[in-house]
C-alpha cells in the first residue's frame, strides 16, 4: 500500500465512529521493535554505529513524491535511535535528565488523540482545568493563597525566568507593554545564577549586561551584603530594579539563597529609596522545588531509611526552600524533579492579576472561572499551547503525591550519600562535595598514588603538580569513556569543570556523577565502586601510553585554568 487514494489517507486519523485506537498501540510496538535493535542492557546509550558526519545523512533524505508506507517510515526513523541517551537507564549520570514515568507518558500521548491546544478551555473542554489543579496543588504545597495566586504552564525553566523579568518590567514600568521600555532597568543574581538568567535580559531587551551577578560564599549562597551595596549603587544612579532572582536550588550545588532575608533587604531599600514599586523576588526553583514534598516527612522515624547524611542534607534543604512563601514568584520544572515528560514547566506568581496584566486583561476572580471563560491565550507568550505540561504534571502529582515524591527524591539521595561514602573509603578516590553542597551530585577525583595528597591541599603544592593531578583525572575520564563504547563500563560518568576554585586560583576538571534513574539503587552503587575500583586497576596498566581511540562523541576537554 504505497500509494493511498485521496479518501484512503483519512485512515491515518481516528475514526469518529469506531474510535478504535490500535493504530496507535500498534505503531507503538512496532517501533519499539525497531528501536531495540539497538538496545544493550549493559549501556546507558543505545548502540551507534553511525560513523557520518550529519551532512552525509542529510543528503540522502529527501522528501518523497509519493506516500511512503509508515513500516518504511518507523523503519527509517529507528536508525536515528541510534546513541539516545537512556535517561531510565540506572548507569546515565550525565545531568538533570529524568526518565519520565511511565502512566505520564501515556496520558499525555493518549490525550493527543483529541486535540492537544491547552489555549483556552472551549477546545480542550475541561483537560484544562488540570492547569488550575496543577497550578493550586503547588500553591498548597508552598503556603500560598490559591485563591489570590496564579499560574501558568509555559514551555521551560527559562521561561519561568522570563516570566519574572516580564513581571518585574510591568512594575517598574507598568506602561511598557505599550511604548517600549524607557527607564535603564537592572536584575540582580548570583554569580551562580543560571545562564539563562542574563540571556532573558537580552530576549526582554533590558540586555544581559544589566543582569548584576553578584559574588557567593563557599556554600554558593549569595553574599547579601554585596547585594545590598550593589542595590542602592544601581538605584542611587537612578536605575530601576526590576528583579532578584534567589537560587533555589542551583543545577550541580544545589544552592538555596536566603530568600526570606532578600524579602527583607527589598523591603528595606523601598523604604530608604523611596520607591514607588517594589522590586520583584523570584526563586529560581525549577530543581529544588521537589524537596517541599518532605514537609511531610517524619524525619524521626524515618519510614524510607535514609542514611543519616541524606537525612541532614534534606532537613536542611527543605527547611531553606520553605522560605520560597515570601518570594513573589517562583518556577517548577516538571520535566526535571518532577519526573515528567518534556515540556512542563510552571511560573507560579503570588499575585494572579500580574498574569492577566500580561495581556492588559483585568483578573478573573476566582470564583467566577467557569467552563467557557477560561481562555490563557489571551495572555500567555504561546497562542497555541500544550496540554501536555498540565496533564503530565496532574497525573504526577496524584499518583505519587507526598509519599511518591519522597520515594523517589530519598533513592537519589540515598544513592549519593552512599557513593560518596564507599568512593571516599577507596584509597584512590575522594570526594569533593561533600561538605558545601546539600545536593545529590557527586562530584569526586581519581588519584595516580594511593592515598595521594587531598584534592583541598593541592594549594600546597607547586603548579606543576597540580597540573599532574588534573591531568590524571581528565586522562582516567577518556578511559571510562572509551570503556563505554567499548561497552565495557555501564555507567556515564561525565567531567565537569566543578565549581570550586583551589586556593592557589587554580580551576581543575572534576568527574562527576548527577544520577536520576530509580533503577540506580543502593546495590548498583556498591557495583559502581566495585568497577571503578577494577576500572583504574586496568587503567594503571597502561597509562602511560594510553590514547584514546573509541568514544561516543567528542569527549570534554582538559580544564585547567
Ligand atoms: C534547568 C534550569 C534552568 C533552565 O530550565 P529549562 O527547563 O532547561 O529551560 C534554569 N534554572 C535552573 C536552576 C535550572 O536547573
Amino acid at each position: 500500500m504505497n500509494e493511498k487514494k485521496a479518501a484512503d489517507v483519512k485512515e491515518l486519523f481516528l475514526n469518529p465512529e469506531t474510535m478504535n485506537i490500535d493504530q496507535v498501540i500498534d505503531g507503538i510496538q512496532s517501533l519499539h521493535k525497531k528501536f531495540l535493535r539497538y538496545f544493550d542492557v549493559e549501556n546507558p546509550r543505545m548502540k551507534n554505529d553511525i560513523h557520518k558526519k550529519y551532512a552525509a545523512i542529510l543528503e540522502k533524505e529527501i522528501l518523497p513524491e509519493k506516500e511512503t508506507s509508515i513500516e518504511k517510515v518507523y523503519e527509517d526513523l529507528s536508525f536515528y535511535a541510534q546513541g539516545i541517551l537512556k535517561w531510565n537507564h540506572h548507569g546515565t549520570m550525565i545531568n538533570i535528565n529524568p526518565p519520565a514515568t511511565l502512566p505520564s507518558i501515556a496520558a499525555t500521548s493518549y490525550v493527543s488523540l483529541y486535540n492537544g491546544n491547552g489555549a483556552q478551555d472551549i477546545a480542550c473542554g475541561y483537560l484544562l482545568t488540570t492547569e488550575l489543579i496543577v497550578i493550586k496543588m503547588l500553591c498548597q504545597l508552598v503556603g500560598l493563597d490559591y485563591k489570590v495566586a496564579g499560574g501558568i504552564f509555559t514551555f521551560g525553566g527559562k521561561s519561568t525566568n522570563l516570566h519574572a523579568l516580564k513581571h518585574g518590567i510591568q512594575r517598574v514600568s507598568p506602561d511598557a507593554i505599550e511604548n517600549g521600555i524607557k527607564d535603564e532597568i537592572v536584575a540582580f543574581t548570583s554569580t551562580q545564577g543560571h545562564p539563562c538568567l542574563p540571556e532573558v535580559c537580552g530576549w526582554l531587551g533590558i540586555g544581559e549586561k544589566n543582569c548584576i551577578r553578584i559574588p557567593t560564599n563557599q556554600m554558593g549562597v549569595i553574599d547579601i551584603e554585596i547585594l545590598e551595596k550593589e542595590m542602592n549603587c544601581a538605584l542611587s544612579e537612578g536605575k530601576k530594579v526590576a528583579l532578584i532572582t534567589a537560587n533555589g536550588g542551583t543545577t550541580i550545588q544545589m544552592t538555596v539563597d536566603p530568600i526570606r532575608k532578600i524579602v527583607e533587604l527589598r523591603d528595606k531599600m523601598v523604604k530608604k529609596h523611596q520607591l514607588n514599586y517594589k522590586p520583584r523576588i523570584h526563586v529560581d526553583s525549577v530543581i529544588g522545588w521537589v524537596m517541599l514534598f518532605f514537609k511531610k516527612y517524619d524525619f524521626k522515624t524515618n519510614p524510607l531509611d535514609l542514611l543519616p547524611g541524606a537525612l541532614k542534607k534534606i532537613q536542611r534543604q527543605l527547611q531553606k526552600i520553605e522560605d520560597i512563601k515570601y518570594a513573589d514568584s517562583f518556577g517548577v520544572d516538571f520535566h526535571k524533579t518532577g519526573f515528567c515528560p518534556y515540556l512542563s514547566s510552571v511560573y507560579i506568581t503570588a499575585d494572579v492579576s500580574e498574569i492577566y496584566a500580561q495581556g492588559k486583561l483585568k483578573p478573573i476572580p476566582y470564583k467566577e472561572l467557569e467552563y467557557g471563560n477560561y481562555s490563557p491565550f489571551q495572555y500567555t507568550l504561546e497562542l497555541s499551547r500544550s496540554l501536555n505540561g498540565p496533564i503530565g504534571a496532574y497525573v504526577n502529582l496524584k499518583m505519587l503525591g507526598f509519599a511518591g515524591y519522597q520515594k523517589l527524591i530519598g533513592n537519589l539521595y540515598n544513592t549519593a550519600e552512599r557513593l560518596k561514602e564507599l568512593l571516599n573509603a577507596h584509597p584512590r578516590f575522594e570526594v569533593i562535595n561533600n561538605e558545601d553542597s546539600d545536593g545529590f551530585v557527586t562530584l569526586f577525583v581519581a588519584k595516580e598514588i594511593h592515598n595521594d595528597t587531598s584534592f583541598f591541599h593541592l594549594t600546597n603544592k607547586d603548579v606543576e603538580e597540580t597540573r599532574k593531578f588534573a591531568l590524571f583525572n581528565h586522562k582516567f575520564y577518556l578511559y571510562i569513556f572509551e570503556q563505554q563504547k567499548l561497552g565495557k563500563c555501564w555507567f556515564t560518568l561525565d567531567y565537569a569543570s566543578g565549581y570550586k576554585v583551589l586556593s592557589n586560583g587554580i580551576k581543575i576538571g572534576v568527574l562527576k556523577v548527577y544520577q536520576m534513574s530509580p533503577y540506580f539503587t543502593l546495590e548498583k552503587v556498591e557495583q559502581m565502586v566495585q568497577d571503578l575500583d577494577r576500572l583504574i586497576s586496568e587503567f594503571d596498566l597502561i597509562k602511560d601510553s594510553f590514547k584514546v581511540k573509541e568514544v561516543p562523541h567528542k569527549p570534554r576537554s582538559f580544564v585547567f585554568r
